[in-house]
Protein backbone atom coordinates (compact mmCIF):
# COMPACT_ATOMS: atom_id res chain seq x y z
CA UNK A 1 0.00 0.00 0.00
CA UNK A 2 2.99 2.12 0.39
CA UNK A 3 3.25 3.08 -3.77
CA UNK A 4 -0.26 4.32 -3.43
CA UNK A 5 0.61 8.29 -3.59
CA UNK A 6 -2.77 10.53 -2.74
CA UNK A 7 -1.70 14.31 -2.46
CA UNK A 8 -3.98 15.79 -0.06
CA UNK A 9 -4.81 19.88 -0.11
CA UNK A 10 -5.95 22.18 2.24
CA UNK A 11 -9.62 23.61 1.98
CA UNK A 12 -10.64 26.55 4.10
CA UNK A 13 -14.04 26.18 6.07
CA UNK A 14 -16.93 24.15 4.51
CA UNK A 15 -14.71 23.19 2.01
CA UNK A 16 -14.26 27.20 0.49
CA UNK A 17 -11.20 26.92 -1.98
CA UNK A 18 -10.73 30.80 -1.74
CA UNK A 19 -10.36 33.12 1.01
CA UNK A 20 -9.88 36.91 1.63
CA UNK A 21 -8.61 38.83 3.70
CA UNK A 22 -7.41 42.73 4.22
CA UNK A 23 -5.10 44.26 6.54
CA UNK A 24 -4.90 47.96 7.30
CA UNK A 25 -2.01 49.66 9.51
CA UNK A 26 -1.62 52.60 12.22
CA UNK A 27 -5.21 53.56 13.42
CA UNK A 28 -6.32 56.25 11.88
CA UNK A 29 -9.57 58.28 11.85
CA UNK A 30 -10.39 57.01 8.14
CA UNK A 31 -10.68 53.36 9.24
CA UNK A 32 -14.33 54.58 10.86
CA UNK A 33 -15.41 55.20 7.38
CA UNK A 34 -13.44 51.53 6.32
CA UNK A 35 -15.18 49.72 8.95
CA UNK A 36 -18.50 51.04 8.28
CA UNK A 37 -17.82 50.17 4.05
CA UNK A 38 -16.09 46.37 5.49
CA UNK A 39 -19.75 45.70 7.57
CA UNK A 40 -21.60 46.62 4.65
CA UNK A 41 -20.38 43.73 2.77
CA UNK A 42 -19.53 41.36 5.09
CA UNK A 43 -15.41 41.32 5.04
CA UNK A 44 -13.09 40.85 7.36
CA UNK A 45 -9.79 43.00 8.17
CA UNK A 46 -6.81 42.84 10.53
CA UNK A 47 -6.22 46.43 11.78
CA UNK A 48 -2.67 46.92 13.27
CA UNK A 49 -2.34 49.42 15.62
CA UNK A 50 0.86 51.19 17.84
CA UNK A 51 0.34 51.41 21.73
CA UNK A 52 2.46 54.55 22.08
CA UNK A 53 1.48 57.43 19.34
CA UNK A 54 -2.02 58.57 20.54
CA UNK A 55 -1.23 62.18 20.76
CA UNK A 56 0.16 62.28 17.52
CA UNK A 57 -2.69 64.36 15.79
CA UNK A 58 -1.54 65.16 12.35
CA UNK A 59 0.56 62.30 11.62
CA UNK A 60 -1.79 60.65 9.12
CA UNK A 61 -4.80 61.43 11.42
CA UNK A 62 -3.93 59.35 14.21
CA UNK A 63 -7.27 58.48 16.53
CA UNK A 64 -7.27 59.73 19.98
CA UNK A 65 -7.02 56.49 22.33
CA UNK A 66 -10.28 57.03 23.23
CA UNK A 67 -11.60 57.02 19.30
CA UNK A 68 -9.37 53.97 19.04
CA UNK A 69 -11.05 51.93 21.98
CA UNK A 70 -14.47 52.88 21.09
CA UNK A 71 -14.28 51.75 17.06
CA UNK A 72 -12.14 48.78 17.89
CA UNK A 73 -13.45 47.21 21.49
CA UNK A 74 -17.06 46.78 19.24
CA UNK A 75 -16.48 46.21 15.55
CA UNK A 76 -16.03 42.85 15.49
CA UNK A 77 -13.04 42.98 13.47
CA UNK A 78 -8.91 41.72 14.60
CA UNK A 79 -6.88 43.87 16.32
CA UNK A 80 -2.64 42.97 15.74
CA UNK A 81 0.13 44.58 16.58
CA UNK A 82 2.23 47.15 14.45
CA UNK A 83 5.17 48.24 17.16
CA UNK A 84 4.53 50.21 20.16
CA UNK A 85 6.07 53.54 18.40
CA UNK A 86 6.54 52.31 14.66
CA UNK A 87 10.31 52.05 14.99
CA UNK A 88 12.10 50.25 12.59
CA UNK A 89 12.86 47.11 14.00
CA UNK A 90 16.30 46.03 11.51
CA UNK A 91 17.40 49.88 12.44
CA UNK A 92 17.06 49.33 16.57
CA UNK A 93 18.74 47.03 19.10
CA UNK A 94 17.36 43.93 19.46
CA UNK A 95 16.80 45.06 23.07
CA UNK A 96 14.52 47.78 21.65
CA UNK A 97 12.90 45.55 19.71
CA UNK A 98 11.34 43.82 22.01
CA UNK A 99 10.45 46.71 23.91
CA UNK A 100 8.29 48.02 20.66
CA UNK A 101 6.51 44.17 21.32
CA UNK A 102 6.24 43.21 24.38
CA UNK A 103 5.06 47.06 25.35
CA UNK A 104 2.72 47.04 22.19
CA UNK A 105 1.35 43.40 22.70
CA UNK A 106 1.09 44.27 27.02
CA UNK A 107 -0.94 47.39 26.25
CA UNK A 108 -3.69 45.91 23.35
CA UNK A 109 -4.45 42.80 25.43
CA UNK A 110 -4.99 44.95 28.59
CA UNK A 111 -6.51 47.23 27.06
CA UNK A 112 -8.88 45.16 24.89
CA UNK A 113 -8.99 42.09 27.11
CA UNK A 114 -7.80 39.91 24.51
CA UNK A 115 -5.13 37.88 23.18
CA UNK A 116 -2.97 39.57 20.45
CA UNK A 117 -0.81 37.57 18.51
CA UNK A 118 -0.73 39.02 15.30
CA UNK A 119 1.63 41.56 14.14
CA UNK A 120 2.33 44.06 10.59
CA UNK A 121 5.86 45.36 10.51
CA UNK A 122 6.46 48.90 10.61
CA UNK A 123 7.35 49.97 7.25
CA UNK A 124 7.49 46.21 6.18
CA UNK A 125 10.88 45.95 7.79
CA UNK A 126 12.04 42.82 9.08
CA UNK A 127 14.87 40.02 9.22
CA UNK A 128 15.35 36.66 10.38
CA UNK A 129 16.80 38.39 14.03
CA UNK A 130 13.96 40.17 14.27
CA UNK A 131 11.60 36.47 13.17
CA UNK A 132 13.42 35.04 15.84
CA UNK A 133 12.51 37.09 19.02
CA UNK A 134 8.75 37.09 17.40
CA UNK A 135 8.64 33.54 17.50
CA UNK A 136 10.12 33.98 21.19
CA UNK A 137 7.36 36.17 22.11
CA UNK A 138 4.62 34.27 20.82
CA UNK A 139 3.65 36.38 17.85
CA UNK A 140 2.24 34.00 15.33
CA UNK A 141 2.01 35.99 12.50
CA UNK A 142 3.90 38.94 10.78
CA UNK A 143 2.51 41.07 7.27
CA UNK A 144 5.53 42.57 5.02
CA UNK A 145 4.93 44.61 2.33
CA UNK A 146 6.26 42.58 -0.43
CA UNK A 147 3.90 41.60 -3.08
CA UNK A 148 3.30 38.42 -4.42
CA UNK A 149 0.90 39.33 -7.01
CA UNK A 150 -0.55 36.33 -6.36
CA UNK A 151 -2.66 33.94 -4.15
CA UNK A 152 0.17 31.70 -2.47
CA UNK A 153 -0.47 30.57 1.40
CA UNK A 154 2.90 32.34 3.12
CA UNK A 155 5.61 29.22 3.77
CA UNK A 156 6.13 31.36 6.68
CA UNK A 157 3.55 32.95 8.51
CA UNK A 158 6.60 35.60 9.98
CA UNK A 159 6.83 36.89 6.74
CA UNK A 160 3.52 36.84 5.16
CA UNK A 161 3.85 38.49 2.00
CA UNK A 162 0.13 39.80 1.24
CA UNK A 163 -1.27 39.85 -2.66
CA UNK A 164 -0.79 43.26 -3.23
CA UNK A 165 -1.11 46.67 -2.02
CA UNK A 166 -4.57 48.20 -3.04
CA UNK A 167 -2.84 51.12 -5.10
CA UNK A 168 -1.12 48.02 -7.18
CA UNK A 169 -2.14 49.21 -10.56
CA UNK A 170 -3.37 45.60 -11.53
CA UNK A 171 -5.89 45.20 -7.94
CA UNK A 172 -9.04 44.84 -10.54
CA UNK A 173 -7.45 42.58 -12.59
CA UNK A 174 -6.15 40.72 -10.27
CA UNK A 175 -9.52 40.78 -8.31
CA UNK A 176 -11.00 39.78 -11.39
CA UNK A 177 -8.66 36.75 -11.69
CA UNK A 178 -9.50 36.10 -8.23
CA UNK A 179 -13.16 35.19 -8.84
CA UNK A 180 -12.84 33.75 -12.33
CA UNK A 181 -10.31 31.20 -12.10
CA UNK A 182 -10.53 28.53 -8.56
CA UNK A 183 -8.13 25.96 -8.05
CA UNK A 184 -10.81 23.62 -8.57
CA UNK A 185 -11.24 24.28 -12.29
CA UNK A 186 -7.37 22.37 -12.94
CA UNK A 187 -7.36 18.99 -14.14
CA UNK A 188 -4.94 18.17 -11.52
CA UNK A 189 -6.40 19.58 -8.01
CA UNK A 190 -4.09 22.83 -6.67
CA UNK A 191 -3.51 24.39 -3.59
CA UNK A 192 -6.42 26.35 -2.04
CA UNK A 193 -6.23 30.63 -3.20
CA UNK A 194 -5.66 33.35 -0.36
CA UNK A 195 -6.58 37.31 -2.23
CA UNK A 196 -4.86 39.32 0.54
CA UNK A 197 -4.39 43.06 0.62
CA UNK A 198 -3.27 45.33 2.61
CA UNK A 199 -2.75 49.65 3.08
CA UNK A 200 -3.77 52.45 5.21
CA UNK A 201 -7.24 53.85 5.41
CA UNK A 202 -5.55 57.55 5.37
CA UNK A 203 -4.78 57.01 1.78
CA UNK A 204 -8.40 56.81 0.52
CA UNK A 205 -8.57 60.32 1.96
CA UNK A 206 -5.60 61.64 0.96
CA UNK A 207 -6.23 60.56 -3.00
CA UNK A 208 -10.19 60.57 -3.00
CA UNK A 209 -10.47 57.11 -3.97
CA UNK A 210 -12.59 55.62 -1.62
CA UNK A 211 -13.95 53.99 -4.55
CA UNK A 212 -11.01 51.62 -4.84
CA UNK A 213 -12.16 49.90 -1.72
CA UNK A 214 -15.91 49.63 -2.92
CA UNK A 215 -15.04 48.56 -6.38
CA UNK A 216 -12.77 45.85 -4.86
CA UNK A 217 -15.09 44.63 -2.85
CA UNK A 218 -18.22 44.72 -4.96
CA UNK A 219 -15.99 42.57 -7.33
CA UNK A 220 -15.20 39.57 -4.29
CA UNK A 221 -17.56 40.29 -1.39
CA UNK A 222 -21.01 38.17 -1.17
CA UNK A 223 -19.65 34.97 -2.69
CA UNK A 224 -20.13 31.46 -1.86
CA UNK A 225 -17.04 29.71 -3.19
CA UNK A 226 -14.52 32.04 -1.05
CA UNK A 227 -14.08 32.30 2.86
CA UNK A 228 -13.81 35.75 4.15
CA UNK A 229 -11.44 36.27 7.47
CA UNK A 230 -9.48 37.92 9.03
CA UNK A 231 -5.37 37.15 8.98
CA UNK A 232 -5.69 35.84 12.29
CA UNK A 233 -8.35 33.20 10.96
CA UNK A 234 -6.68 32.27 8.41
CA UNK A 235 -3.38 32.00 10.45
CA UNK A 236 -5.00 29.48 12.86
CA UNK A 237 -6.56 27.50 10.28
CA UNK A 238 -3.49 26.51 7.76
CA UNK A 239 -1.69 26.26 11.55
CA UNK A 240 -4.32 23.71 12.59
CA UNK A 241 -4.16 21.65 9.34
CA UNK A 242 0.04 21.31 9.40
CA UNK A 243 -0.70 19.96 13.03
CA UNK A 244 -3.07 16.54 11.48
CA UNK A 245 -0.85 13.39 12.43
CA UNK A 246 -1.22 11.14 9.52
CA UNK A 247 -1.12 7.20 9.42
CA UNK A 248 1.80 6.02 7.72
CA UNK A 249 -0.12 4.94 4.80
CA UNK A 250 -1.63 7.96 4.49
CA UNK A 251 -5.05 5.98 4.76
CA UNK A 252 -5.96 7.57 8.15
CA UNK A 253 -6.14 11.21 9.32
CA UNK A 254 -6.53 12.05 13.39
CA UNK A 255 -7.53 15.68 13.38
CA UNK A 256 -6.32 16.63 17.55
CA UNK A 257 -7.42 20.58 17.08
CA UNK A 258 -10.25 22.48 18.11
CA UNK A 259 -11.46 22.86 14.82
CA UNK A 260 -13.12 21.12 12.11
CA UNK A 261 -10.45 20.91 8.81
CA UNK A 262 -11.44 20.27 5.18
CA UNK A 263 -9.03 18.59 2.96
CA UNK A 264 -9.39 17.97 -0.99
CA UNK A 265 -8.35 14.09 -1.84
CA UNK A 266 -8.41 12.29 -4.98
CA UNK A 267 -11.09 15.51 -6.00
CA UNK A 268 -13.16 14.28 -2.68
CA UNK A 269 -13.63 16.74 -0.38
CA UNK A 270 -13.28 15.85 2.93
CA UNK A 271 -14.36 16.98 6.61
CA UNK A 272 -12.29 16.00 9.42
CA UNK A 273 -14.00 16.80 12.31
CA UNK A 274 -12.22 17.79 15.44
CA UNK A 275 -10.88 15.24 17.43
CA UNK A 276 -11.80 12.04 15.50
CA UNK A 277 -9.59 10.11 13.37
CA UNK A 278 -11.03 9.83 9.85
CA UNK A 279 -10.36 6.84 7.16
CA UNK A 280 -10.19 7.58 3.60
CA UNK A 281 -11.86 5.36 0.82
CA UNK A 282 -9.08 3.83 -1.57
ZN1 LIG B 1 2.46 51.81 9.82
Amino acid sequence: MLDMQHETFLRFPEGKAKAFTLSYDDGVEADKKLIGILDNYDVKCTFNLNSGMFPDKGLHDRMSEEDSYALFSRCGQEIALHGHRHLYLTKVSSVQVVQEIVANREYLESKYNRLVCGMAYAYGATDDGICNILRGLGVHYARTTVSTGNFSLPQDFLRWDPTCHHTDRSLSEIARRFVDTSPLDERKARESYLFYVWGHSYEFDDNENWHVMTDLLDTVAHRDDVWYATNGEICDYVNAFGMLQWGITDQLVFNPTHTDIWVERDKKLYRLPSGRTVYFEV
